[in-house]
C-alpha cells in the first residue's frame, strides 16, 4: 500500500502545481503540508475514497478584483484585490487581510491554505480564507489609505457577512485599516453588524487582547514546547525578527518571561542591542513614527544597526523567532543558527522558513513550531472577539489572555499527540499538519460532497 499512497499523495502535488502555474508560494504549503500525509491517507482510506485532498488543495473560490481610488495629487491608480475563501466546513471564513506590494494570487493562496488548517487547530468555529491587495501603504497619507480602504471594501463588502466571511489584519492591515473597513461596510449595509470584521477598536467592538494575541500566543507555545525539554526562557538570548504587531508583542512577553531580546528588524535591516532592546522606543518608531528600525541607534548609541533584514540570523541566540514575513530563514541561515547553538525557533510570521531550512532544523533535532500552530494565537482571539461580538458584551483582558494561553496549550498537546500517533515523534510540523487536517476532513466527510 505504502508505494501507492505516495504516488497518490505525489498526483495531488502534480495537480495543484499544474493548475496553478508558478504560484511558487502556494506550491511550497501545499508540499510541506502533503509531507505529513502518507501514514494519514494510510490509516484512513475514506479520506482518499472522498476525495478529502484533492478538495481541501482547491479553494472553494478565489475573488479578484479591481480597486480603484485617488491619491493626494488628484491622480486615480488602481490596485488589485483579492479575497481567497479557502473552506467554509467549520465555520465562517476567516483570516486577515494582507496589503503589501508583494500581494498576488500565490501568497493569498498560500495564506488562506495555512489559515484553513490553523484555525481548525485553534479549536474556535471558523474556517479559512484570507485576502489582501497589492496596494503598497508605505509613504502613503492617512487620507490616502482611508480612501484606498473605502474603495477595498466596496467590492469585497458583497462577499462578507458575520456568518459568512470575516476579515481580519495581517501585514499592512492593522487598527487603522480595520477601522476605516468597518466604517465603509457600515455605510453601505447600514446595520450595526461588528461580528464582520475583528481586530476593531475597544470602543467599537474590538476585543481587549486582541493586539497582543499573535505575539503573546507564540511565546506561551514556545514555553509549551521548551517545557516538554525541562527548559525555559528565562536568561535566554532571543533574537526576532520584524518589528510589526507580531514581533513587538512577542518581544514584550518574551521581555516579561526574562528572555534577553537582543535583536530585531524591518525590511531594510536590523538592530543589535547589546543590552537588550528597549521595546518603548521601538514602539515609539514603529507604531507611533512609522519610521525606520535604524532610528533605533539615535536613541540608543551603544545599539548597532545593520543592513540587509535576514542577515539578523547571524545574531548569536538559542531562541530565534521569525515574525516578519514568508521566506526570511532559508537553508543558510537555518545553518548559521544551528552553528551558534539555537535550540528553539517558534514561528510567529506564516511560513517564514523555508522548505529546506525546515527539513535541515528538524534533522538536526532544533525544538520547532511552525507557524500554523504558533502564531494560531491571532486568529483564536479573532474568533473570541466573534464570540463576544455575538454576546454583545466585552471580556476583560485577563479573561481573554486566559482564555489565549489555554488555546496555545490544546494546540501542542493536540500537535505533538497527532505526531507521536503517525510516527513523526516530536515533529510538530506534521504533528500540526495532522491534527488539524483531521478536523477538517472529518467535518467534510460529515457534511457530504
Ligand atoms: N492574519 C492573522 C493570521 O495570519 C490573523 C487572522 C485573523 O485574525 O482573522 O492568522
Amino acid at each position: 500500500v505504502q508505494p501507492d499512497v505516495e504516488i497518490y499523495i505525489q498526483s495531488i502535488y502534480q495537480t495543484v502545481v499544474q493548475r496553478n502555474p508558478h504560484e511558487v508560494e502556494f506550491h511550497q504549503a501545499v508540499s510541506e503540508f502533503l509531507e505529513s500525509m502518507a501514514p494519514v491517507i494510510k490509516k484512513h482510506p475514506e479520506y482518499q475514497k472522498y476525495a478529502i485532498l484533492e478538495r481541501i488543495v482547491e479553494p472553494e473560490r478565489l475573488i479578484s478584483f479591481r480597486v480603484p481610488w485617488v491619491d493626494d495629487q488628484g491622480k486615480v491608480q488602481v490596485n488589485r484585490g483579492f479575497r481567497v475563501q479557502f473552506n467554509s466546513t467549520l465555520g465562517p471564513y476567516k483570516g486577515g487581510l494582507r496589503f503589501h506590494k508583494s500581494v498576488n494570487a500565490s501568497i493569498i493562496k498560500f495564506l488562506g491554505f495555512e489559515q484553513t488548517f490553523k484555525n481548525a487547530l485553534t479549536g474556535q468555529p471558523i474556517g479559512g480564507g484570507k485576502g489582501g491587495s497589492d496596494f503598497d501603504p508605505k509613504g502613503k497619507s492617512d487620507l490616502e489609505i482611508m480612501r484606498f480602504c473605502q474603495s477595498f471594501m466596496t467590492e469585497l463588502y458583497k462577499y462578507m457577512g458575520s456568518d459568512v466571511d470575516v476579515p481580519a489584519g495581517d501585514i499592512g492591515v492593522g487598527g487603522r485599516e480595520i477601522g476605516f473597513l468597518f466604517g465603509q461596510y457600515k455605510r453601505i449595509r447600514s446595520g450595526n453588524e461588528p461580528g464582520v470584521l475583528t481586530g476593531k477598536g475597544i470602543g467599537y467592538g474590538g476585543s481587549l487582547g486582541r493586539t497582543e494575541a499573535t505575539g503573546y500566543g507564540c511565546i506561551y507555545f514556545l514555553q509549551e514546547m521548551l517545557a516538554s525539554q525541562g527548559l525555559e526562557l528565562a536568561g535566554r538570548q532571543t533574537v526576532v525578527s520584524g518589528s510589526g504587531n507580531v514581533s513587538i508583542f512577542a518581544i514584550q512577553k518574551a521581555q516579561e518571561l526574562g528572555a534577553h531580546v537582543v535583536a530585531c528588524s524591518d525590511s531594510s535591516g536590523y538592530i543589535f542591542d547589546p543590552n537588550g532592546i528597549q521595546l518603548e522606543t521601538v514602539k515609539q518608531i514603529k507604531l507611533v513614527e512609522a519610521g525606520r528600525i535604524s532610528d533605533y541607534t539615535l536613541h540608543h548609541p551603544e545599539a548597532s544597526y545593520y543592513e540587509g533584514s535576514t542577515n539578523i540570523w547571524n545574531v548569536d541566540c538559542e531562541i530565534a523567532l521569525p515574525c516578519a514575513t514568508q521566506n526570511e530563514l532559508n537553508e543558510v541561515a537555518a545553518r548559521q543558527l544551528i552553528d551558534n547553538g539555537v535550540i528553539a525557533i517558534a514561528e510567529g510570521a506564516n511560513m517564514p522558513t523555508t522548505l529546506e531550512a525546515v527539513h535541515i532544523l528538524l534533522a538536526n533535532n532544533i525544538l520547532f513550531a511552525p507557524g500554523k500552530a504558533a502564531n494560531a494565537g491571532g486568529v483564536a482571539v479573532s474568533a473570541l472577539e466573534m464570540a463576544q461580538n455575538s454576546m454583545r458584551l466585552s471580556w476583560s483582558f485577563d479573561e481573554v489572555d486566559g482564555r489565549l494561553k489555554k488555546i496555545m496549550q490544546h494546540i501542542y498537546q493536540d500537535s505533538i499527540e497527532a505526531a507521536e500517533d503517525y510516527g513523526f515523534e516530536g515533529n510538530l510540523v506534521a504533528g500540526s499538519n495532522i491534527a488539524g487536517f483531521k478536523k477538517v476532513a472529518e467535518a467534510m466527510i460529515a457534511q457530504g460532497i
